[in-house]
């Protein structure tokens, strides 16, 4: 059994340093990060141990116990920052410089008239950001949210999407609105971010060669959810775990090729745990079909 990991997995430079910056022994035991900075369980278990607090968002900022503060590398609105330094909190902000650009970008739309549109999950905390600061604005999912451009009455839209979507996804839906008979103009900036693109080109490259992937990620971060989505449009079976204790020997059975892709807030250290743990299953399972019969 051949096991490969793709060319592109795991943390991304944004996440990375935002963990680095909330570890650093400065904030030990005085700091509050606002949302969780990361999706990804363990991460954000090794930073409580390292005594710092977590409020799940600015509503919450009643149960914030230290002077400092984090924004996430997800990025929040001006008016939350402003929010939580009128409540006398010391702001640091960890978001990504990636998901900074689509802020400036969708308001350098709105200031030439464009009517903004973001490609995303409008419950997303990165969306939430970048249309925190906005009067108006539209949140497209799917095809199912187009009707919603027309009930604007405008004829002129600014689009940008979510750093973390699937590329064909946001091309489609852009090509959709660009044929809508309402619309007269289409200003796009595709703001995907390269380490999400990477990720993308590398599973869909990987599920060519395997008949089985490993995707591994937290459970409700969104990038680690479209390599897994990726897998199925090739179909291709993915099984999308957390930890390598999630493995399930049953699933390599008569499997080739195994490959092995993480999302932007997997460390290094559980893809390592996770490919050694594939490893021993492979050589068991290996070994079991070399075996002599009596
Ligand atoms: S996924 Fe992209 S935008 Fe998000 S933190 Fe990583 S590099 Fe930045």
């Amino acid at each position: 059994m051949k096991v490969s990991l793709a060319s592109a997995l795991g943390t991304c430079f944004g996440v990375e340093d935002a963990i680095n910056l909330a570890l650093e022994p400065q904030f030990k035991g005085e700091l509050t990060i606002v949302g969780q900075l990361v999706h990804n369980s363990q991460v954000n278990e090794s930073l409580k141990k390292n005594g710092v607090s977590v409020v799940s968002g600015i509503d919450k900022i009643d149960q914030i116990k230290t002077k400092k503060v984090m924004i996430t590398a997800h990025g929040a609105a001006d008016k939350m920052k402003e929010k939580l330094t009128d409540a006398g909190l010391i702001v640091y902000d960890a978001s990504c410089p990636l998901v900074m650009r689509v802020h400036k970008t969708i308001k350098s739309m709105v200031e030439k008239d464009y009517y903004p549109v973001v490609i995303g999950q409008d419950e997303h905390v990165e969306v939430k950001g970048i249309v925190g600061d906005l009067d108006d604005y539209i949140v497209v999912g799917s095809e199912e949210d187009l009707d919603k451009l027309r009930a604007t009455g405008k004829r002129k839209f600014g689009i940008v999407s979510q750093t973390t979507q699937q590329l064909e996804k946001v091309e489609h839906l852009v090509k959709k609105i660009r044929e809508m008979d309402c619309v007269d103009e289409v200003a796009f900036v595709n703001t995907i971010c390269q380490p999400t693109r990477d990720r993308q080109i590398a599973v869909r490259d990987l599920a060519e060669q395997v008949d089985l992937m490993i995707v591994i990620g937290g459970y409700n971060s969104s990038n680690t959810k479209k390599l897994v989505q990726v897998c199925d449009e090739r179909n291709v079976e993915a099984h999308h775990i957390e930890a390598d204790s999630q493995l399930e020997k049953q699933w390599f059975i008569n499997k080739k090729h195994i490959g092995i892709t993480a999302g932007t807030s997997t460390p290094e250290y559980i893809i390592n745990k996770v490919h050694s743990a594939i490893l021993d299953i492979a050589e068991e399972l290996d070994a079991r079909k070399t075996q002599p019969v009596h």
